[in-house]
């Protein structure tokens, strides 16, 4: 069976004693944790005041985006090596709010997957249709050409240090989930495209977790379903409760 990766995105939220607080709380309530990969992935402020409360447990640390050149005239913009010089191992590429609000496109998802990987940054790539898409039956459509964009000239190889996150955008952030048929059907799609691109070992290991509304009430639900590995936890994972549950559900 897969690892089971449970990540929390906290988006545009904490200050950074806020966020050493959650942080801490995370940590003790998931100290019985054995078997769950744990990931955190606080705004870039916080990544390394953040680092220094998770210490030595099992929590791992992301980020929640990068620019994927290494340095130079890019005000704003972080890399690969700032963000893995925090502590941090992994971090979220092409985002739907990164990909509605900023710009971001299946070309600019590529250029940071590879980048990240270069730096020993393992991306969490998010995929997922609108509700007007799916209503136009063309989610499959849509989400293959996200995948395919995203991965786009990788070797078997590196994919095996990526995980994938399905996140339909009309259930994020919505209190609307996918059903877990619902998710578990793209999953299955996904999975299957990743074998064909790459072969049946990664097929076979890939992470895919699910994104977008996911709470204690329907984390067991989702997390059932044979091809769902772990979730991509919006709004649950502000608070050491909620996230803590959904962990202990997972594990
Ligand atoms: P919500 O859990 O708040 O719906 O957000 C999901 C998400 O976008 C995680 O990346």
């Amino acid at each position: 069976k897969r690892q089971i990766v449970i990540a929390g995105n906290w988006k545009m939220h904490k200050t950074n004693s806020e966020a050493m607080q959650l942080a801490n709380q995370v940590r003790i309530k998931t100290m019985d944790i054995t078997k769950t990969q744990i990931v955190i992935c606080p705004p870039f402020t916080a990544l390394a005041p953040v680092y220094e409360v998770i210490g030595d447990s099992r929590i791992h640390l992301g980020a929640q985006n990068m620019f994927w050149e290494k340095e130079g005239a890019f005000t704003g913009e972080i890399s690969a090596g700032m963000i893995k010089s925090t502590g941090a191992d992994y971090v979220i590429i092409g985002h739907s709010e990164r990909r509605q609000y900023f710009g971001e496109s299946d070309e600019t998802v590529n250029k940071k997957v590879k980048a990240a990987l270069e730096n020993g940054l393992k991306p969490i790539v998010c995929v997922g249709e609108t509700l007007e898409e799916r209503e136009a039956n063309i989610t499959l459509k849509v989400v293959s050409r996200q995948i395919r964009g995203a991965f786009a000239d990788l070797s078997a190889e590196q994919m095996k240090k990526v995980i994938v996150a399905y996140e339909p955008v009309w259930a994020i952030g919505t209190g609307k989930t996918a059903t877990p048929e619902q998710a578990q059907q793209v999953h299955q799609e996904i999975r299957q495209l990743l074998t064909e691109m790459f072969g049946s070992e990664i097929g076979e290991k890939m992470v895919i977790q699910y994104g977008g509304s996911v709470k204690p009430a329907n984390a067991e639900s989702l997390l059932s379903q044979p091809d769902i590995d772990g979730a991509l936890v919006g709004g649950a994972c502000l608070k050491a409760d909620s996230f803590s549950e959904i962990i202990h559900i997972a594990e």
